[in-house]
This record gives C-alpha cells, sequence and structure tokens, in this order.
C-alpha cells in the first residue's frame, strides 16, 4: 500500500506567470471534480485524496513546482511534521545519546534544521495537523514506547537544557554588534571560556566586534557560544562552514570533549572526512529535498557513512540513490597527465601592506587538477588570482597564454535577472552541451533553478550555478576557489567527480581549493601545499605528486588516513590508535594500501 503526497514549491509556483497548465490539464479537474485549485490567485493546492497520481501536472507545469511522489503506507504514521498543506514533511525524529556525538547528514532541504529545532524544543512538531495547534502533550503521546519519549518530557517540563549552534551564523551580528569578549562572557554558564577560546584560536576575536568578523570567526565564535552554555544536548548545525581543515579540527575537539563529559550532542554535517572524525553514530536523512525527509536509524559512524556512499540502507532496506559512489583504486602519485604543459609559473611573489606570499614555480600539465591545500589567510585566493590574471604578481611572471574559467570563493549574484536569463547571457549555447548536461547540470538539479531569480538563490544554490557557469566554459585551466562551500555532500561528489571527468575528457587543466578533503583527493592528481603565519605570509610549494602532497599537509595537520576496506574511502585513523601511531613512526600519513587495512581493528 502507498499513500500519495503531493508538494507544491511556495518559491517556484507562479501562477501569474504560467498558463495554469496543471489546473487545465489536470484529468481529475477535466472530469469536473477538483483535484488541483488555485485558491486566493496565488499558489496552486493539489488535493491529495483526489490526485490519482497520474504525473500529468509535474510534466507540464513550466516551473518545475510540483512533485507528486507515492511513500509506503506505514510511512504515515511516522509523520513528526508538515508545515503546511503541500508543503515539506518530516518523518521520525532524530535520537540522541547520553556522552555520544551522532551526526546527522542529509541532502539540502531534506528537513536537517527542522530537525534540529525540533529536538531543541523551539518547534512543536504537529504530527501533521498542520492546521491544528501543535502541543507538547499530543506529541508526547505519540511517542510512547518510543525511545525519544523521556526527551520531548523532558523538553515539554523545561527540565531539559539544550544549546543550538544555529545554521545561519552570519544573522549573530544582528542580535549582538558589541565585542566578541561580552558575548561570550554573557554565555559562560561553564567557566570554560579560557580554554575554548584558546580550542577554537579566538584569542584574537576577542576584542572585535561581531559585525568585524570573517565567515570562520563567526562560525567559531557561534560555536564557542554554544559550547560555554551549560546544557544536557548540544546541537551544532554545519559548524564546519567557513572554516578551514585546522579550524575544522578544532572545532571536533571541541565538540568531542563536550561528549565525554557526559553530554549528548548532535551535528549536522556535510564534510564527510569531519563527521568520520568526529561523530560515535550517524543518522541520514534521506528523502526528497523539498519535499520530504525520512530520518534512517542509528549506524555506527563507519558503517553509516558507507552507506550513505552506497546509497543504501541495509538495517531497513531502502536504497535512497541507484548508483553508489565509489572511490578508484588509482595508486597515488599515478596520473594520466599529457606532455603538454598547459600553465607554467616562475617563482611568484605578491606583497600586501600586512601580507606576504611567496610561491614555488611550477607547471600543470594538461590533464591535470591541481589541488590547494592549507589554513585560511596564507594565500590560496590570491595565488589563484595571479595564476587567472585577475591580480598582478609583485615579482615573477604566469606565462599563460593559455584562457582561464575562474570561479572566485565569494560569490555574489548581481546579476539582475533569472538563472535562466543568466546562462544565457554568459554562456548561450554553451548551456546545453551534453557533456556538461550529463556530468553537472542533470544530477545538481539546475533545471530547478532556472526560473528562480539570481539574486533570491541560497548559497548552496548560488555556488552550483558559479560552478556550471565555470565548466561551461572552452578554456585551458579551469580555476575553483572552494567549490564545495556550502554544497550537501552528494552536490560534493557531483562536482568532485565532473571535474575531474571533464577536465581529463577535454585534456585541460585545472586548479582546486578546497577544505574538504575527500573532495580534494577524489579531485585532486597533485597538490600545492600553503604554509606560514595566517595573514602574515604565506608559503605555496611547487606542485607535488598527491602522495608527497597528501603527507606534508597531513602531517602539518596531525592527521593520518587509510583506506576503508569495503569503500575504499580515505578514511581518518582515530588519533592514538594503533594505526595512527604506526603511520606516523613510519611517515606515511597518506593512506597505505587496502590490504593492510584488513588486518586493523574494525570500529
Ligand atoms: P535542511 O536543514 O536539511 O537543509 P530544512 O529543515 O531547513 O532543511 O528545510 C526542509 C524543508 O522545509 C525545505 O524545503 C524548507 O524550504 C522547508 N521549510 C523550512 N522551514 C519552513 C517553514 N517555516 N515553513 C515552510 N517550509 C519550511
Ligand atoms: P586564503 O585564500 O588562503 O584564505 P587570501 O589570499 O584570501 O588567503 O588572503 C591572504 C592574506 O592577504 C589575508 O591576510 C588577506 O587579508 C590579505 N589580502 C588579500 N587580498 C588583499 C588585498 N587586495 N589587499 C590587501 N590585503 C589582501
Ligand atoms: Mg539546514
Ligand atoms: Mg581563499
Amino acid at each position: 500500500m502507498v499513500h500519495r503526497i503531493a508538494v507544491v514549491e511556495e518559491d517556484l509556483c507562479q501562477s501569474k506567470k504560467c498558463g495554469l497548465e496543471c489546473i487545465k490539464e489536470c484529468p481529475v479537474n477535466i472530469n469536473g471534480q477538483e483535484c488541483i485549485t488555485l485558491p486566493g490567485s496565488k499558489i496552486a493546492l493539489i488535493s491529495e485524496e483526489l490526485c490519482i497520481g497520474c504525473g500529468i501536472c509535474i510534466k507540464v507545469c513550466p516551473f518545475d513546482a510540483i512533485d507528486i511522489l507515492n511513500l509506503s503506507e506505514e510511512l504515515k504514521s511516522d509523520k513528526i511534521h508538515q508545515y503546511g498543506v503541500n508543503s515539506f514533511r518530516l518523518f521520525r525524529i532524530p535520537t540522541v545519546r547520553k556522552g555520544q556525538v551522532v551526526g546527522l547528514v542529509g541532502r539540502n532541504g531534506i528537513g536537517k534544521s527542522t530537525a534540529l529545532k525540533i529536538l531543541a524544543g523551539q518547534l512543536v512538531p504537529n504530527l501533521g495537523d498542520y492546521e491544528g495547534t501543535a502541543t507538547w502533550d499530543r506529541f508526547i503521546q505519540y511517542l510512547s514506547g518510543r525511545e525519544m519519549k523521556e526527551h520531548f518530557e523532558r523538553i515539554a517540563d523545561g527540565e531539559l537544557r539544550v544549546s543550538l549552534k544555529p545554521q545561519a551564523v552570519y544573522k549573530l551580528p544582528e542580535a549582538w554588534t558589541k565585542e566578541t569578549r561580552l558575548l561570550l562572557q554573557q554565555m559562560d554558564e561553564r567557566k570554560k571560556m579560557d580554554e575554548v577560546v584558546e580550542t577554537l584560536n579566538l584569542k584574537e576575536t576577542l576584542d572585535k566586534k561581531l559585525p568585524d568578523l570573517s565567515g570562520g570567526e563567526l562560525q567559531r565564535v557561534a560555536v564557542a557560544a554554544a559550547s560555554l552554555k551549560d546544557a544536557d544536548l548540544y546541537l551544532f548545525d554545519e559548524p564546519s562552514s567557513y572554516n578551514d581543515v585546522f579550524q575544522r579540527l578544532a572545532v571536533s575537539k571541541l565538540i568531542r570533549g563536550i561528549a565525554e563529559s557526559g553530554k549528548s550532542v548532535l551535528v549536522v554535517e556535510h564534510d564527510i572526512a569531519f563527521l568520520d572524525y568526529v561523530t560515535d553514530y550517524v543518522q541520514i536523512i534521506y528523502g526528497e529535498p523539498g519535499a520530504y525527509g525520512i530520518v534512517s536509524g542509528l549506524y555506527a559512524s563507519r558503517t553509516g557513512i558507507n552507506s550513505l556512499l552506497d546509497g543504501y540502507l541495509p538495517q531497513e532496506n531502502v536504497r535512497f540513490r541507484d548508483h553508489a559512489v565509489t572511490f578508484g583504486q588509482r595508486a597515488a602519485g599515478e596520473t594520466v597527465e599529457s606532455e603538454e604543459v598547459v600553465a607554467k609559473y616562475t617563482a611568484l611573489g605578491k606583497s600586501y601592506k600586512a601580507f606576504k606570499l611567496e610561491a614555488a614555480a611550477g607547471e600543470i600539465n594538461g590533464g591535470t587538477i591541481l589541488g590547494v591545500v592549507g589554513a585560511n589567510a596564507l594565500g590560496k585566493t590570491t595565488f589563484l588570482k595571479m595564476l587567472a590574471g585577475v591580480e598582478k604578481p609583485t615579482s615573477g611572471t604566469v606565462h599563460v597564454d593559455a584562457k582561464v574559467a575562474y570561479k572566485p570563493q565569494y560569490l555574489s549574484s548581481e546579476f539582475d535577472g533569472t538563472v535562466d536569463e543568466f546562462f544565457m547571457t554568459t554562456l548561450g549555447s554553451k548551456y546545453t552541451d551534453p557533456v556538461l548536461q550529463d556530468n553537472l547540470v542533470v544530477p545538481l538539479r539546475l533545471e530547478k533553478l532556472l526560473a528562480r531569480r539570481m539574486g533570491e538563490l541560497s548559497g548552496g544554490e548560488l555556488q552550483k550555478v558559479a560552478i556550471v557557469a565555470t565548466m561551461a566554459q572552452d578554456t585551458d585551466v579551469y580555476a575553483l576557489d572552494e567549490p564545495s562551500a556550502f554544497l550537501d555532500v552528494e552536490d560534493r561528489f557531483v562536482v568532485a567527480r565532473a571535474i575531474n571527468r571533464m577536465v581529463k575528457a577535454r585534456g585541460k587543466a585545472a586548479v582546486v581549493i578546497d577544505h574538504d578533503l575527500q573532495v580534494v583527493d577524489i579531485v585532486s592528481d597533485r597538490l600545492l601545499v600553503f604554509s606560514g603565519d595566517p595573514g602574515v605570509s604565506g608559503e605555496a610549494t611547487s606542485p607535488l605528486t598527491k602522495e608527497e602532497g597528501m603527507n606534508e599537509f597531513l602531517r602539518r595537520v596531525g592527521l593520518t588516513y587509510r583506506r576503508d576496506v569495503n569503500t575504499g574511502r580515505p578514511r581518518v585513523n582515530k588519533p592514538g590508535s594503533k594505526l595512527d601511531r604506526d603511520q606516523k613512526d613510519r611517515g606515511t600519513y597518506y593512506y597505505v594500501s587496502a590490504q593492510r587495512e584488513e588486518s586493523a581493528p574494525a570500529d
């Protein structure tokens, strides 16, 4: 048995601009019943009772605003919340465990933040009765016999203290315009301010006012504030955005420390290496972004992340993606480069008033993707800009007769028009190139964005548009600055693979800066490693083999990697574990072969 749900995406439905195709062509309407209507002449309303699931409205809607989905009947009784008629619904609720870190992972728009708000007691779940008044009593009654009942009883009684690091840290300066120090002092119920400031490297931030902070500083201030509260449950909604690898590691140490002191912790995260490192358990929310999300059972981190990659949940026998993400076992250092040098530069220097960069000379061959890693404010963006011809080096020259397509780190959407118009203006017929369509446009679901205005896109949506606009170019070098930012795990894999495949197929080259080590690992053939004193001086190596580069970088970070036996994905070794110590002794920070790992204890 199935039950049908109809979803109309509010920001896509534009009844004033279309010909009301859904209403005119619905066979139930044609038969004289009112299946699809337009109350208040605004957004189409679809009756889930009358809908026969023919799918015609989905096809005829010019704005891709409608989804009709069949869900299993059993799921009906698991509905936790529905925002309104024909809108998003969440099935099941994540679990939290005392003294443990649970990770929550899933696509953008699948209900992660919604679930967190419910767990925090900020949103009273309505069990699908969006017209009635939701009460905790009703919800607790519903939870009878389930694991999370006690949690919500204590929430309802105001006994459970919850601290939530919200996703939208950029809203923080609106609420607090004074110095960081004053904010943290006010939050410091645990009397741990000095320790937390030290761990998160916030000393130099203390005397700055919140509106003057960089994205990374703001994120860490938000994480610090949330962790200083004295609570029973700590919820961190996307704590690694804007942070570099070192800072992500600092955040994960802090989060682990909170769990080790006996508290419950839940983390929403898109960086798999981070998730793997910080969590004990993982829960996946799967479904259809914008339409519905189902919270999976609790899996041990390794199993959960492998299931995420597989697209299959063995315990519940659910396939949520038609293909698995696999990792080629291409030996490190083995590349498919051509002889042809696509870009070449001498030693490069760049001096700003307060910052100095020195990069060793290098060249990039056709078919090569050069990954760039390093902490924030070491000059990675400056280097890429010099390569792209956007900035002039103070010393040295870039010999690029080659054309460069450049995707900046900070995206702005000044284009006054829709995504469709943007592509038409900037790309013309290149947009319909089958290689671009197959590798990026279709898997990233860009068609859904075409009717939207550029100025109204979310960070992740804007990122996808910018990546497509760059990769569509007919050029010699693709230069991409932090393409994974704001993307969910699935889209990160799509992008990493697409860059790799398209660059190799075209015999061109790419330079990709990123902080998600999983993305860096998939996308790169060679690596540039940046080191130095953030904000003061930076140094870049020449292009190293991937093994050399990873080794060099991981040594600085203090992490070791191995390959997972089942999926071949690189995994962070638990610090201090036997494998970690052995690899550090041998100086092989980057993963050893899969065979070696089979003798490693499972965790
Ligand atoms: P995630 O955190 O996984 O990206 P969210 O929980 O923020 O997802 O959102 C899930 C879905 O619910 C999205 O389609 C979003 O547009 C919708 N949604 C979120 N908040 C509201 C709200 N207050 N009213 C209506 N729809 C909402
Ligand atoms: P990364 O990309 O590694 O985070 P950037 O290249 O963006 O680093 O910046 C390196 C340093 O140079 C930072 O301290 C930054 O403030 C400084 N910087 C970058 N661009 C300029 C500029 N146009 N004028 C002055 N300083 C700059
Ligand atoms: Mg969210
Ligand atoms: Mg940068």
